[in-house]
């Protein structure tokens, strides 16, 4: 591992100093000059492999007693940035309102991972795609901008459907982002100004002509926290993988459903382990309000939902699946017991 410089931060306004300081200094484009320590649990692996270089870390740990709060209230729920994924996915109340956010948290890692790893560090966690990670392959625009694109033409199995360009087809890995991006979580950011909110839909950015740009955030800025408005109580999260345990989605699905009198009021449907970043279905979505739901309806959802795929030599397969997993979690959702 390189050398790099290691500070502990006192306070959020501490932490966004040394950031920002940090990546001035460097080059605030790719932001890869400073980042924050959480859980360290995919930041400490990247930096080992060589993928990852930053010259200054601020570890953030000491901020968790401000910023690991669960908090569901009558109507809506906020969660601290730095909780654990563990603590989230065993709450009662989460379990019971939120099932959507429980469950994605539980199929996500292994045990021993979600009881250090935390609620930013996963939504900010990078491409598991294995030429990204492997320095040995010259051919990757997100960690050498302008020099290619290996999967391309390569293995491309575990890639993107959805959201992919020319430049780039690595799929977002996580799974808690899914169940954000269909609640219409808002994401807390804490930078110079102070902490402002932003829907969370806008955090992420498709790789289009710049892969190596992930997210929206600046130089400086943390995610403090997330909220969600109203309560999910029919909610489901479905992942399918190639191994029950420990394994990252070939394709899921987190579904919410309002359900009055047998007729869909709204509907919520976002797209995982198939795009290159956390993936709304809108398309499915409108299908299905003010519907009855049945299996047909569900089958039209799930093709609207994957109008757009657009499948590579390895990787077509996941078309045919992700249609299956959508239809799939819309019955197990509209199923539950409220
Ligand atoms: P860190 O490693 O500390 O940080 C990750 C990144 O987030 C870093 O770039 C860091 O700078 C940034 N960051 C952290 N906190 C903030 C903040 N507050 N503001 C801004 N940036 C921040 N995840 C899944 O979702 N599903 C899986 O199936 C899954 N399987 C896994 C299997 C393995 C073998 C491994 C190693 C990981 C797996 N993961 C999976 C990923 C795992 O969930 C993440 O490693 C973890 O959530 C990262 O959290 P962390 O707190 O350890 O983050
Ligand atoms: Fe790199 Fe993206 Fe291509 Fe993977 S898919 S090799 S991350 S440019």
């Amino acid at each position: 591992m390189r050398s790099f410089l290691y500070q502990r931060a006192t306070d959020p306004s501490m932490a966004v100093q040394a950031l920002s300081a940090a990546a001035a200094a460097n080059n605030p484009l790719t932001q890869a000059a400073a980042q924050p320590l959480a859980g360290g649990t995919t930041l400490i692996d990247l930096m080992k492999l060589d993928v990852m270089r930053p010259t200054a870390i601020v570890d953030i740990n000491s901020l968790a007693q401000g910023w690991s709060a669960i908090e569901p209230g009558g109507e809506s729920l906020r969660l601290g940035a730095l909780a654990k994924m563990s603590d989230v996915a065993a709450h009662d109340e989460i379990q019971r309102s939120y099932p959507v956010i429980a469950n994605s948290l539980k199929l996500a890692a292994s045990a021993q991972l979600r009881n250090m790893a935390t609620l930013s560090g996963n939504v900010m966690q990078r491409t598991r795609c294995s030429y990204f990670r492997d320095v040995s392959y010259e051919n990757c625009n997100k960690r050498r901008p302008g020099s290619g694109c290996a999967a391309m033409d390569g293995v491309n199995r575990m890639h993107a459907v959805l959201g992919t360009s020319d430049q780039c087809i690595a799929t977002y890995p996580g799974d808690f982002a899914q169940a954000l991006i269909a609640l219409d979580a808002i994401v807390e950011i804490t930078g110079k100004a102070g902490t402002r909110g932003m829907p969370f839909a806008q955090l992420h950015k498709a790789p289009a002509s710049s892969p190596e740009i992930e997210t929206t955030l600046q130089p400086g800025e943390l995610i403090s926290g997330f909220t969600v408005s109203g309560r999910w109580p029919r909610s489901v999260y479905l992942k399918v993988r190639d191994r029950q345990s420990y394994e990252f989605a070939l394709s899921s699905a987190a579904v919410a459903l309002d359900v009055q009198d047998g007729v869909i009021r709204d509907a919520r449907v976002a797209l995982g382990g198939v795009a290159t970043v956390p993936w709304r279905a809108r398309e499915a979505e409108a299908l299905l309000k003010g519907q009855k739901f049945d299996e047909a309806l569900a089958q039209r959802a799930a093709d609207a939902a994957f109008a757009d795929a657009r499948g590579r030599q390895h990787n077509s397969f996941k078309i045919a699946l992700g249609k299956r997993v959508v239809a799939r979690a819309l019955q197990q959702a509209v199923m539950m017991e409220i």
